[in-house]
């Protein structure tokens, strides 16, 4: 059975055993799983997963060791996994209508790292989102291996209209030659033009990098645009808004699998974590199925009109709205900052992060705004009568006023995520 958009999970684990044997560590999983059903979850990369999805992670296929890809592993008694990694293979191939799939990369920034290791040499040139217009840490941050070890060059958003400035990539491009171009934010919360990037690649001879850690799962839903077409090499997550394991996946053509497939392993990683493969497996049967599409539409729905009912709390909406499950928002018209923002929130039991919008004005803050995502709420069941709500509840938290946890608690216990979990207690 699909899950429904907004119909009940339940994880399989039954907490009964773990609470006799560990209580210490229960009590820290039930606490955990109470903060879950009980706060609102704005975190924009987060999501719900599947009892599907959670039943694979807490299969026997944590055990094995299988270095290497099906049919030619290192390791014996493989039979078995190689079949959960030949399906999230195949599945991942057919929902994006990709020649190759590499599904062992252990999270997005390892999915990034394999890819410029399959395409570049230490010291080449790349053009990519500027981290202070939303490029991630693999984009070029001086802390990460991307900084160190290639020479990033950042493009950016326009002042007036917060989106991507075409000109500029196709300027920089000119004048840096970069091996490659990155497309893709952790913030933007517009789709990338894919064909305008690929124009630019081409004219200047580059590889186009995809980062779509945040959208992949709109695009398995038909929610947003594919960038399997134009992109030599797309990377994302799996935990996001396509709602399976913490991981990562990487998709290219035919002519750049053996490379992909090197980059990952043995270059970046050794053994792959075969119930994380098979819990990919399973989320990629959820995606692909109508119940998914109308979670993804759904998820765009709540984000445009929760973005349109913020902007009416007096926050400024970056780009106007969004076409994603991301709204980031300077709040400095509220008189506040972005850290002072997420701190007031949380304390109202709504968790979402602070924010450095571009242009912003200073404050005494660190940042001005705050980031947020429907992709988690989307999954409780949430739909556009609650919007207006989770905006008025925002709202009422930046400005301190009373009463708003019990709201907030109210809201969220008639959506639980995880309503039949036995706890032993
Ligand atoms: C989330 C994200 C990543 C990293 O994913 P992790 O699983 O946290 O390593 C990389 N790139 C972008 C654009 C992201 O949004």
């Amino acid at each position: 059975m699909e899950p429904a958009p907004g119909e009940i999970h339940a994880p399989p684990a039954d907490f009964a055993a773990l609470r006799r044997q560990d209580p210490e560590l229960a009590g820290v999983l039930l606490a955990e799983l109470d903060r879950q059903s009980t706060c609102l979850q704005l975190i924009a990369g987060e999501n719900f997963t599947s009892p599907a999805v959670l039943a694979a992670l807490g299969s026997p296929l944590a055990n094995k060791y299988a270095e290497g890809y099906p049919g030619h592993r290192h390791h014996a008694g493989c039979e078995l996994v190689d079949l959960a990694e030949r399906l999230a293979v195949e599945r991942a191939c057919a929902l994006f209508g990709a020649e190759h799939a590499n599904v062992q990369p252990y999270s997005g920034s390892s999915a990034v790292l394999a890819a410029y290791a399959a395409l570049l040499v230490p010291g080449d040139t790349v053009l990519a989102t500027a981290l202070p217009h939303g490029g991630h840490l693999t984009h070029g941050s001086r802390s990460n291996f991307s900084g160190r070890w290639f020479g990033f060059v950042g493009y950016g958003t326009d002042p007036d209209t917060g989106l991507i400035d075409y000109d500029q990539v196709r300027d920089l491009a000119r004048a840096h030659r970069p091996k490659a171009i990155v497309c893709g934010s952790i913030s933007h919360p517009r789709h990338p033009d894919y064909a305008a990037f690929r124009e630019i690649a081409d004219e200047v001879g580059a590889y186009l990098i995809a980062d779509a850690a945040h959208t992949l799962g709109l695009v398995a839903g038909g929610a947003a645009p594919n960038p399997v077409p134009y992109a030599d090499v797309v990377c994302a997550t799996t935990h996001k808004t396509l709602r399976g394991p913490r991981g990562g996946l990487i998709l290219c053509g035919e002519h750049l699998a053996g490379r992909v497939d090197r980059a990952v392993f043995p270059f970046s990683q050794g053994g792959p974590h075969m119930h994380s493969v098979a819990a990919k497996a399973a989320a990629f049967g959820e995606a692909a199925g109508p119940a998914f599409a109308a979670y993804a539409h759904q998820v765009v729905a709540n984000a445009r009109l929760l973005a349109r009912t913020l902007a009416g709390e007096g926050l400024d909406v970056l780009t106007g709205g969004t076409d994603t499950h991301l709204i980031a928002a300077d709040v400095s018209p509220l008189g506040l900052g972005g850290v002072r923002a997420r701190g007031r929130c949380a304390a109202a039991g709504i968790v979402l992060d602070k924010y450095a919008p571009p242009y912003a004005a200073r404050t005494d803050d660190s940042c001005a705004g705050i980031r947020l995502g429907t992709a988690a709420i989307t999954t409780q069941g949430m739909r556009e009568t609650e919007m207006p709500q989770v905006a008025a509840l925002i709202g009422r938290a930046l400005r301190e006023e009373r009463g708003v946890v019990a709201d907030v608690n109210g809201l969220v216990r008639r959506f639980p995520p995880y309503p039949a979990v036995t706890t032993g207690a």
